[in-house]
């Protein structure tokens, strides 16, 4: 197959920095669309993947699955896109046609990066780049009236926290927790408040109270003390828990309503301390997981973004800070998603 090349970010290894190189793209297929890349974000599941984290990682591997740009040409079959329109591209590049929710499809997808490449061999490689080639059914349609550097994250973060608000049916009234304030914490709150919930935040760190009330949290609980702890007892119809990192879950579930379920959107893999099941037996209560979301319940989140005006707070950085911003994205120093502007890459 005919390929071109564009200058892209990856790493080489799980314990080297992502460095400057060249990639393959395919050339256009009839069904495909060609996106200049203007934005990229920078989301978790870039670093776990670098890092090899999840034991999964091939190299060289090139992250990012939080893309928005305009489309440079299209393929004689396209019909959704023309020349110049905006497009969005989340974690999702193929997948089953006849699963409305790709993610569960037991054919399984393919991911934006680090999923076999079924045209070139190889692994597919992300949104750190200039250009991607993506099959025009996973490709969205961005709403212009928002910023488009902020709505990049919308494609991760965004449907992540999005799906779970509409698969356990979070409506007006309903009281709403999210455990963690980074990329998909500051998510879920716009999010469910946009959906009429009451939101509260569970935050380790003291000093995002007053962001946490500017996004629309009426409250904030520091999950270290136990006294702010206990007064939200059997408060919540639903939690989506975002800590990318193993920790003791068992205190939220006490939180939760009789029939509440507590959704785990950022950590995969065995907890410990182990789970308690008498709490949940007690109260009926759900421990949960859900992961991204499909292309039809991604662009549904993008036409609802763009009718309430729901973007992220986003920090741009240049392609060539990107080492820095993983160490600072593991200090949670970040308010509250990186976005890449691609043009320092463009330029390098
Ligand atoms: P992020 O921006 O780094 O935010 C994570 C937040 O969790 C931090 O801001 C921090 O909030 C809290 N936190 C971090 N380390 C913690 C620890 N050791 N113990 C307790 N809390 C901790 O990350 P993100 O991009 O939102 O991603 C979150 C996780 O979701 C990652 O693991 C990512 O891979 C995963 N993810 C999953 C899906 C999916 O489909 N399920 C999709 C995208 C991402 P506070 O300072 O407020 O405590
Ligand atoms: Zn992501």
């Amino acid at each position: 197959m005919e390929t071109f090349k564009v200058k892209a970010y990856g790493t080489q290894a799980a314990d080297k920095d992502l460095e400057l190189m060249n990639i393959n793209r395919r050339q256009l297929l009839a069904e495909d669309v060609e996106i200049d890349i203007l934005y990229c974000g920078v989301c978790h599941s870039d670093l776990h993947t670098a890092r090899n984290d999840w034991k999964g990682t091939t190299y060289p591997a090139v992250p990012g699955h939080e893309i928005v740009g305009k489309v440079t040409a299209i393929g004689s079959k396209v019909t959704k896109f023309k020349i110049g329109d905006l497009a969005g591209v989340g974690c999702i590049v193929d997948g089953c046609p006849h699963c409305k929710e790709e993610q569960y499809s037991a054919d399984g997808f393919t991911s934006t990066y680090n999923s076999p490449d079924i045209h070139l061999g190889g692994t597919t490689f992300g949104g750190y780049a200039e250009k991607v080639v993506v099959k025009e059914s996973f490709v969205l349609k961005v709403p212009d009236n928002l910023e488009l550097s902020a709505v990049a994250p919308l494609l991760c973060a965004g449907i992540t926290t999005w799906s779970p608000l509409r698969h356990w049916n979070v409506k007006e009234g309903d009281h709403v927790a999210v455990v963690g304030l980074g990329g998909l914490g500051h998510m879920a709150i716009k999010l469910a408040v946009g959906l009429g919930a009451k939101v509260t935040l569970f935050s380790r760190s003291t000093g995002k109270v007053d962001d946490a009330k500017q996004l629309g949290a009426s409250d904030v609980v520091i999950s270290t003390d136990e006294v702010q702890m206990n007064k939200v007892a059997n408060t919540f119809d639903l939690i989506i828990d975002t800590v990318p990192y193993n920790h003791d879950v068992n205190p939220y579930v006490t939180t939760l309503k009789t029939s509440g379920t507590l959704v785990m959107v950022g950590y995969l893999g065995e907890l410990y301390p182990t789970l308690n099941t008498a709490p949940l037996v007690m109260g009926r209560k759900s421990v949960a997981g859900s992961v991204i979301g499909g292309i039809a319940e991604t662009q549904e989140m993008l036409d609802f973004c763009g009718e309430h005006n729901i973007v992220s707070e986003v920090e741009m950085i240049n392609m060539q800070d990107i080492n820095e911003a993983y160490e600072r994205m593991l200090k949670s120093d970040v308010k509250y998603r990186f976005v890449i502007d691609m043009a320092s890459l463009k330029n390098s």
